[in-house]
């Protein structure tokens, strides 16, 4: 078997770490291409001494340069590059045939894209660029006969559940959701909610933004639409179901009363395994479920009135691409303001909606009018961030 090379964008990251994690079980099958962060000098220093990847990418140059002096003072061969288009570069490069997109946000659109463009086997954490560029993307990954397998625990359940070829006999997927940990408060108290208690998440250990995205449960709303596009489906078919345990990881309903789910620990090892080994199964380090420990499955309705995030993206994916797209941007704009103490908790969904009512309607068709939308939204949401602060002050 030959050795796979895997480019791992945003590998300094949550789900950055774990893939190298399970990379590190398999090192005769896989080396590292490329690693990449934002500005993570001291993680990606480490990584690189232990991976020996060919290129670092640090996407702000001053960290680059700290990068590369430090790996040459410790003698490695591996070669810094500095700027976000050097994250295409290696994404797109012939030399990698596996990239792990996990930068987090419309940061990762560009090299995710090159990516499929290249006809990559790609690894798909980065929801927000599916969630931007949506047809574009699937039809990038068919033209160029790119492999797209989520990673997302969700749609990697999902993936595991569908039939293996079309979508025979499949009615619904449902989605499952921990609710995030605010599910049992009240409206009330969700106002007075602060960045430490929104980014501790009961079931997960994740980034900072979709640890605040679980608590609005736009997570949730962002992944109804991520899952539209990977399984050809209408929202209609996809189904919310809220499940506290997070042991069941997602389900698909068929037309003979079947409903298939996959179980596991709330582990991210186990679908970048699957992505990882894909067709075969490869092991990730997680421990085994304990059925007699977990005991209990539950399951309830999302309430879209303490968390108009969800029912924002259901309508956001009905207007059409340009809407998704600010639904996007405002909501990165938003988690922001929110991390900052500039608005509470409660302001997201609310910027969230002003901003996605302005969006032009129907679908952008290439990737100029994708970024061009993005922009406009972001402009939107910062003035509502600012004139909320003069009202509030
Ligand atoms: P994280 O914040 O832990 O890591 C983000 C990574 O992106 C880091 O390596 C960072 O250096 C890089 N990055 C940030 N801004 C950048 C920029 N402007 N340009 C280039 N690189 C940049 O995030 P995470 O939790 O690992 O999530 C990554 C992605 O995976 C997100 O899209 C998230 O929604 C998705 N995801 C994460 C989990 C999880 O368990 N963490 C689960 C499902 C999906
Ligand atoms: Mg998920």
């Amino acid at each position: 078997m030959t050795s796979k090379a895997v480019t791992v964008l945003g590998s300094s990251g949550s789900i950055g770490v774990s893939t190298l994690d399970v990379l590190s079980r398999h090192l005769e099958r896989f080396h590292i291409f490329a690693l990449t962060a934002n500005s993570n000098v001291e993680r990606l220093f480490e990584q690189c001494m232990q991976f020996r990847p060919r290129y670092a990418v640090m996407v702000e140059a001053a960290a680059a340069e700290v990068l590369a002096r430090r790996l040459r003072t410790a003698g490695s061969e591996t070669e810094v590059l500095a700027g976000s288009a050097a994250l295409e570069a290696v994404a797109s490069s012939p030399e990698t045939d596996y990239v792990m997109a996990a930068i987090v946000g419309a940061a990762g659109l560009l090299p995710t894209l090159a990516a499929a463009r290249a006809g990559k086997r790609v690894m798909l954490a980065n929801k927000e660029a599916l969630v931007m560029s949506g047809q574009l993307f699937i039809d990038t990954v068919r033209e160029h006969g790119a492999e797209l397998l989520p990673i997302d625990s969700e749609h990697n359940a999902v993936f595991q559940c569908m039939p293996l070829d079309g979508r025979n006999g499949v009615e619904k997927i449902l989605l499952t959701a921990s609710g995030g940990p605010f599910r049992t408060w009240s409206a009330a108290d969700l106002q007075t909610v602060t960045p430490a208690q929104a980014v501790a998440h009961p079931n997960w250990s994740m980034g900072q933004k979709i640890s605040v995205d679980s608590a609005t449960l736009m997570n949730k709303g962002l992944e109804v639409i991520e899952a539209c596009w990977l399984f050809s489906l209408p929202a209609e078919r996809v189904e919310v179901v809220v499940h506290p345990q997070s042991t069941i990881h997602s389900m698909v309903s068929y037309n003979d009363g079947s409903v298939l789910a996959q179980l596991g620990n709330p582990d991210m090892r186990t679908p970048i395994a699957y992505a990882l080994g894909w067709p075969e199964r490869l092991a990730s380090g997680v421990a085994p479920l304990d059925m007699f420990a977990t005991a209990r499955l539950d399951f309830e309705r999302a309430d879209i009135a303490r968390f108009p995030c969800l029912s924002l993206a259901y309508e956001a994916h009905t207007l059409g691409g340009f809407a998704t797209i600010a639904l996007n941007a405002a909501n990165e704009e938003a988690v922001k303001a929110f991390l900052q103490r500039d608005i509470a908790f409660t302001d997201i969904p609310r910027l969230v909606a002003d901003v996605m009512c302005q969006a032009e309607r129907g679908t952008p068709l290439n990737l100029a009018d994708i970024l061009v939308q993005d922009e406009e939204s972001r402009i939107r949401s910062l003035s509502w961030i600012k004139n909320k602060k003069a009202y509030s002050s």
